[in-house]
């Protein structure tokens, strides 16, 4: 996949990333966008989003990714925050139950914020720690089907499924857009 111009896109979209706080959300984004990980849990406090430039159908596609900004610690994320979203990742941290139970919570204020239909993805993040785990995959698959968004487990700290989780995201996008 190449590097574009950052000016240089056919198609601008919002995405956002939420879900509780510690599931990966900044370090999913910032392996996105900048193949970098961090083992400081508050580091990104304060970034909004990032962006990055892929390649759907010959069509470039600019990704504005919005990030909580330790936001959802305290109460559930503001309008401002929903705005123009046509896609979204919703996380929950495989080795912690609570997270995934709390996807529903997620769910809930993602629609009530939405005047349309948009995207989403599941993403179960540090699948690296297997051995921990606590969400089974078949449970959190049966789950997002139920809810009609798509799956994938992912690890932001080995790269493992990241660029294809973003990348099918958006290009779910291009296509449920350009569909005639
Ligand atoms: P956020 O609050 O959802 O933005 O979560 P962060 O991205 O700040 O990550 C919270 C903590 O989990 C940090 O200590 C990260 O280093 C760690 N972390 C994030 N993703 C992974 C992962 O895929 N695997 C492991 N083992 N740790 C991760
Ligand atoms: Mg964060």
């Amino acid at each position: 996949m190449g590097s574009f111009a950052d000016e240089d896109y056919d198609e601008l979209y919002k995405v956002v990333l939420i879900g509780d706080s510690g599931v990966g959300k900044s370090n999913l984004l910032s392996q996105f966008s900048k193949n970098e990980f961090s083992h400081d849990f508050k580091s990104t406090i304060g970034v909004d989003f990032s962006n990055r430039n892929i390649e759907v159908d010959g069509k470039i596609i600019k990704a504005k990714i919005w990030d909580t900004a330790g936001q959802e610690r305290y109460r559930g994320l503001t309008s401002a925050y929903y705005q123009g979203t046509v896609g979204a990742l919703i996380v929950y941290d495989i080795t912690r139950k609570v997270t995934f139970e709390n996807v529903e919570r997620w769910l809930r204020e993602l629609r009530e914020h939405m005047e349309q239909t948009i995207v989403v993805m599941l993403i179960g993040n540090k699948a690296d720690l297997g051995h921990s785990r606590a969400v089974p995959t078949d449970e959190a698959k049966a789950f997002s089907k139920r809810e009609n968004m798509f799956f994938m487990e992912t690890s932001a700290l080995e790269a493992l499924n990241v660029e294809k989780a973003f990348t099918e995201l958006l290009s779910q996008i291009y296509r449920g857009m350009n569909r005639k």
